[in-house]
């Protein structure tokens, strides 16, 4: 058998072998097989990307805005052009379907679209004469080497949440993707490189916990952005906070989610089942605004429980490039066992089990990590499978009285990325939008993303950090904030003064 081809980093303009030799498999998960091998950064690589991003800083920094957009503009054509290839490589290392794929890459473009405008997006107030012949206005000055590390889930979309943004601000970039699918990072870094950005201001580190851990203590790396499993992202941000140096580390980091989608008794009942089956088993549950339990409301249970189980029953579970999949496999070999404790966890819990995925074959591809449908109803608060992020083609049914209840269930949970509502009723839906604690959400929307300028981020223990990501968040999170006061020799008064200065 042929070697298997090795994803290496991409530092001050070019593909670098690096110095490490830790490297580790990247595996197709339709078919079980090793299709390349992923180098590991040593601390000696991350210290060459920072030097890199570094030295590129001054001058990418000094660029006019006007520039960076035009840049980002020709980043833009090049996606489009690529599309399809994109979404072939997202599919080949993490699994979801084709269209799936194709629309991660749209929802990444997007935020290129946005900072495409930037000149506009970097403008701030100016007050003429605060008195005594003095101006007051603000700058937003980009914060010099930044920093994202994100998640297997969304190899393209989620940097994509970052760099463009990071960039089009003036600054420079590490990209630390998911080891578990590199590839597209390296696409992309060719992308911007063919677009015309300068050698040094994007680079990519391959890796794991060694190279995360170099760039949160690099005195030079200013910002991070994370995005990942809750543990993780509470560990960046502490670390992050723990930095000694002239220059604390600014942090953003989202981290995971358990979502709920409520069915009022005045819902649209087709709508609803519609919009669970979607969110709940699209990319087999491994989004982190996936809809992981479905709150039925008074006497909807029954019905709600009837129509969703011939539809799980009947999902199209196969490898994500055949046209009629509706659902692939699950990341790796590992997680698919994870999913399937979960499971067993739910039963011996007491939950009933109505759909059980377990044990699906899909032929031709007896060694991909496949996993059907899975559906539970009688779940409960106490439940580890409602507690916990399954991460998985999973839905859990919870039953409440009313939708008091309902807020109350979902206020308890201790995350609180994304929530959705199905009623028909405009009072509800208000009350519900104003009293749920959750950042995202969504009255007939199954899956509430936010748009590109209106910022993503979830609340509690999805998101530890002040601002949300991309859109104006994003432009705040990556610049910082300076105040100039200024007058001219001609307006000023002889003499010192002692007192606190007014406006006269
Ligand atoms: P993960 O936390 O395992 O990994 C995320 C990143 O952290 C990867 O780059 C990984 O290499 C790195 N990492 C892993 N372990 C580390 C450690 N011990 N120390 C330092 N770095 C480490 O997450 P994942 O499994 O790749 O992605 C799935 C998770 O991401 C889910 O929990 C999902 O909800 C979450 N997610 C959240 C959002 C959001 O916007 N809130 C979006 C996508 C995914």
């Amino acid at each position: 058998m042929d070697k298997p081809e090795r994803i290496e980093h991409f530092i001050n303009g070019a593909v670098a072998a690096g110095t490490g030799d830790r490297s580790q498999d990247v595996t197709n998960p339709a078919t079980g097989e090793v299709s390349a091998r992923v180098a590991l950064a040593s601390v000696a690589d991350v210290n060459a990307a920072v030097a890199a991003a570094s030295a590129a800083a001054p001058a990418w920094a000094d660029t006019a805005p006007l520039k960076r957009a035009r840049i980002m503009s020709k980043f833009k054509e090049l996606i489009e052009r690529n599309h399809d290839d994109l979404a072939r490589a997202i599919t080949r290392e993490h699994g979801k379907v084709f269209s799936d794929a194709r629309g991660e890459v749209t929802r990444g473009l997007e935020i290129v679209e946005f900072a495409c405008g930037i000149p506009q997006l970097l403008k701030t107030q100016f007050t003429d004469n605060i008195g005594g012949g003095i101006d007051n206005w603000q700058l937003r000055q980009p914060l010099g080497v930044t920093a994202g590390i994100t998640p297997f889930n969304f190899p393209v979309m989620v940097p994509l949440w970052m760099a463009p943004m990071a960039l089009a601000t003036g600054n420079t970039f590490v990209l630390k993707p998911s080891e578990r699918d590199p590839s597209p990072s390296l696409m992309m870094a060719e992308m911007l490189k063919q677009a015309g950005l300068p050698d040094g201001v994007f680079n990519v580190v391959q890796g794991d916990k060694v190279a995360v851990d170099a760039l949160l203590q690099h005195p030079d790396v200013k910002a991070v952005s994370f995005v990942g499993s809750t543990p993780i992202a509470e560990y960046i941000y502490t670390e992050g906070a723990r930095r000694k140096g002239a220059w604390p580390l600014r942090v953003q980091a989202l981290g995971g989610a358990k979502n709920h989608l409520v069915v009022m008794p005045d819902a649209d009942l087709d709508q609803a089942v519609d919009a669970l089956i979607g969110a709940a088993y699209g990319s087999a549950g491994e989004r982190c605004m996936a809809i992981s339990v479905a709150v039925a409301v008074g006497h909807v249970a029954d019905k709600l429980i009837d129509a969703l189980i011939p539809r799980v029953k009947s999902l199209k579970v196969m490898n994500g490039m055949e046209d009629a999949a509706e659902m692939g496999p699950v990341v790796s070999a590992a997680h698919k066992a994870k999913i399937e404790g979960y499971i067993e966890e739910g039963v011996r819990a007491g939950a009933k089990l109505l759909v059980d995925g377990r044990g699906l074959k899909v032929e031709g591809h007896e060694n991909g990590f496949f996993l059907g449908g899975t559906l539970f109803d009688n779940v409960t608060p106490e439940m580890k499978v409602y507690q916990e992020e399954i991460f998985g083609p999973v839905l859990c049914v919870v039953r409440v009285p009313d939708l008091k209840s309902a807020v109350e269930l979902i206020n308890a949970h201790e995350y609180g990325n994304g929530v959705s509502l199905f009623t028909s009723d405009g009072n509800t839906a208000r009350e519900f939008s104003r009293r749920i604690e959750v950042g995202m959400v969504g009255v007939n929307v199954p899956i509430p993303v936010p748009m590109a300028w209106h910022s993503f981020g979830g609340w509690k223990r999805s998101l530890f950090g002040d601002t949300h990501i991309y859109g104006e968040e994003g432009v705040r999170f990556y610049t910082r904030y300076k105040s100039i006061m200024q007058r001219w020799p001609q307006s000023i008064d002889k003499g010192a003064e002692f007192t606190m200065p007014v406006a006269k």
